[in-house]
Formats: C-alpha cells, structure tokens, sequence
C-alpha cells in the first residue's frame, strides 16, 4: 500500500476514535454482547436493535485503542439498516480483507483497515467489535474474546 493512503486511513480512523459514532449505550437495545481483546486491553460492549431480522439501530460503548474503538464506530455505521446476514456477509468480507493479501471485494469505508493486515496483533483489534456483533446476533450471554 502507498504511504499516502494509509497516512489518510489512519488519518480515518483518529477521526473515529477521538469523535466516535453511535457512541453509549442503546437504550431499545435487544441485543447486547460483551467482548475484549486481552492482548491490547480493548473492552467494547455492542447493543443492537434488531427487528424483523434488520439491524435497526447499532451502538458500542467501552474503552480500547483507536483501532479497536474507530472499528466499533465504522461497524455500528455500516451496519444500521443491514440484515443480519449482510451483516455477517460483510464481517466475512472484512475479515478476509485483513488477513488474505487480495481481498476479492470492495468495502468501502470499512477499508481505512486494510493496513493493518500488516500488523497481524491489531488485526485482533479491528475484529473485536466484530466477534462482539455476531455474539449479540447470536445471544451470546459469554463475554466474547479474541483469544
Ligand atoms: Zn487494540
């Protein structure tokens, strides 16, 4: 990758972590998971109003470093007004973006994370919000973590 663009994907994903979106807790929410990353120290909650199987409204709240927190916020814009299994189409798509050196799909802005893919560590924390979606999908009561 260029330098350039992944100083304006970073440049992204500060953005997102100082002005997050969709940010605290969801009041309607009907779905909620825990998740961590033990090895970064990342600690996300997902809250998520499903109805009629679409993700009506995503939020995240927790703490973590900018990569875990502007995924959390990207995902929770990305998401709203999804099925749930574009939903997790779309986690499959951006999984393999980070960890398959020619990813097959465009994805949009959740493509500020391509550079990670070369920090196989932080891959782990551009996944967490993720791991924690598909666990408030599926009902999960344990806390999701990427160990
Ligand atoms: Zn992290």
């Amino acid at each position: 990758m260029l330098d350039e663009v992944w100083e304006l994907y970073q440049q992204v994903i500060l953005d997102h972590n100082q002005h997050p979106h969709n940010f605290g807790e969801l009041l309607e929410a009907n779905h909620i998971a825990h998740g961590n990353n033990p090895l970064c120290g990342d600690e996300i909650a997902v809250f998520l109003h499903v109805e009629d199987g679409m993700i009506k409204k995503a939020h995240f709240s927790g703490n973590g470093c900018a990569i875990a927190k502007a995924s959390a916020s990207i995902m929770t814009d990305e998401v709203t007004g999804k099925s749930i299994e574009e939903a997790k189409h779309l986690f499959e798509q951006f999984h393999m973006m980070l960890t398959s050196e020619h990813p097959n799909e465009e994805l949009g802005k959740l493509e500020v994370f391509s550079g990670v893919r070369q920090f196989p560590i932080r891959v782990k924390c551009a996944t967490l919000a993720w791991h924690t979606l598909n666990a408030a999908l599926k009902d999960s009561k344990d806390v999701v973590t990427t160990e």
